[in-house]
């Protein structure tokens, strides 16, 4: 046997590889990754790692002992750059290629650039990996103003980050409201007010048409409505794209990521696809999507696709079914979500002041739960919405009624 190639040595990669080894496989292993370092967690980069808090010891998965201890061949600065299914093997930017038995696609997603004019210009930024965290860590010490494009979880988390170094910071979003795709109405009014507390100003509604720049550094960054605000460093956190290019040109269906049945497998049993860049459908996607399939962009999601993908190539295969869940941190409060909801879903608000959450209702089922500083609350989310307990929204809206009870 040649074993297990994944491509993409990330969050979902690194935990198959380990689940792999975890579950008694004996067959070799070889993780090909882009990046440089040892697999790494990315949400202190825009959190603890962005502020100073830790250094790039405390972002690795596992020591550098742990591959060689576990067999697991890790390959770094490397490219899968083509898949030949015919011949089962992986073609590598060093010219090389790797046979493989079965084939992981792992390869998470990019950043969606920002299209305008100046967004080449020295000083415009994104955040997805760690030389992006290193070279906007240098930045942020020497900038004096500071534009955020896009209020989504990145943008927001760097924007408070960059606020609590006392930094002039605007973000700048095209939604009338912060986190509008992921959260409800009443939690995006929240984090506004918190990162208002913080010193935080925003512009809602806004179009950005171009990065101003002077000697190709950027100065300033020019709005739909004509406004212009000057700027030295810029953070665009517009969303992501896949990275399905290797499957899209190897023929595997890949439209907004790469397609995988519950199982995670592709149309080519010997080609599996997990995390970011996988397309699957989930029973917690139901009336939210119009084919009932999400790609998701989580570390639950990572780790939970990894573990469930090395059960099946262990003998123990089972469909995957595990409930969505994600946090952000922003200044001093910790959002959490458990489930997924759409737009229009219903809200229910539970407590009050600072510490509160929103249950979220559709087609009159509990489809997600965002607390905010409730940790309590999002742990009995997580087992309700794993149950699929009934709870109706009148029981959600009732302080005294008892959902440690019905959880249990
Ligand atoms: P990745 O971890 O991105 O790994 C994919 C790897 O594949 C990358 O190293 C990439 O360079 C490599 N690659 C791509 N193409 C190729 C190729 N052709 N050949 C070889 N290698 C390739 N999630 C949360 O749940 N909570 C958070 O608070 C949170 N914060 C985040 C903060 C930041 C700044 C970022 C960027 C993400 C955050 N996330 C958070 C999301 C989470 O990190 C991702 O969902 C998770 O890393 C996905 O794992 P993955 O393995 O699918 O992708």
């Amino acid at each position: 046997p040649v074993g297990i190639v994944v491509a993409g040595a990330g969050q979902a990669g690194f935990q198959l590889a380990a689940s792999l080894r975890e579950g008694g496989f004996r067959d070799p292993i070889t993780l090909v990754g882009d990046e440089a370092a040892l697999p790494y967690q990315r949400p202190p980069l825009s959190k603890a790692y962005l502020a100073g808090k830790t250094d790039q010891e405390g972002l690795f998965l596992r020591p550098p002992g742990f591959f060689a201890e576990h067999a697991i061949a890790h390959r770094p600065g490397l490219r899968a750059v083509a898949i030949d299914r015919a011949a089962r093997l992986l073609q590598l930017s060093d010219g090389g290629h790797l046979p493989y038995d079965h084939l992981v696609i792992a390869t998470g997603a990019r950043n969606r650039p920002l299209p305008v004019p100046g967004a080449e210009l020295d000083g415009v930024r994104q955040l997805r990996g760690l030389a992006d965290a290193d070279a906007l860590r240098a930045q942020i010490e020497a900038a004096r103003a500071i534009v955020v494009v896009g209020a989504g979880f990145i943008g927001l988390e760097f924007a408070a980050v960059a606020a609590g170094r006392g930094l002039s910071v605007t973000v700048i979003e095209a939604a009338e409201r912060p986190m509008a795709r992921a959260v409800s109405a009443e939690m995006g009014a929240f984090f506004r007010g918190a990162q208002e507390a913080m010193g935080v100003r925003f512009a809602f509604g806004a179009g950005v048409t171009a990065i101003l720049g002077r000697d190709g550094r950027a100065v300033g960054v020019a709005l739909a409505d004509g406004r212009e605000l000057p700027a030295d460093l810029v953070l665009v956190g517009i969303g992501v794209l896949p990275n399905r290019e290797l499957a899209l040109e190897a023929g595997l269906p890949a439209e907004d990521g790469v397609r995988v049945d519950a199982f995670l497998s592709t149309p080519d049993p010997a080609i599996s696809a997990i995390g970011d860049c996988a397309r699957f459908p989930s029973s917690f996607a139901h009336g939210l999507t119009p084919d009932g399939t999400v790609r998701i962009e989580s570390v639950q999601n990572a780790i939970d696709q990894g573990r469930c993908l090395a059960a099946r190539l262990t003998g123990k295969p089972a469909a995957y079914g595990a409930l969505p869940w994600f946090w952000s941190d922003q200044g001093r409060h910790k959002l959490q979500i458990a489930g997924l909801a759409g737009p229009t879903d219903a809200s229910v608000v539970r407590g009050s002041g600072s510490a509160f959450s929103v249950f979220r209702f559709r087609d009159g089922r509990l489809s997600a739960v965002e607390s905010v500083d409730r940790a309590g609350d999002h742990m009995i989310a997580r087992r309700l919405l794993t149950a699929g307990t009934p709870l109706s929204p009148d029981q959600a809206a009732d302080p005294g009624f008892d959902l440690k009870a019905l959880a249990l």
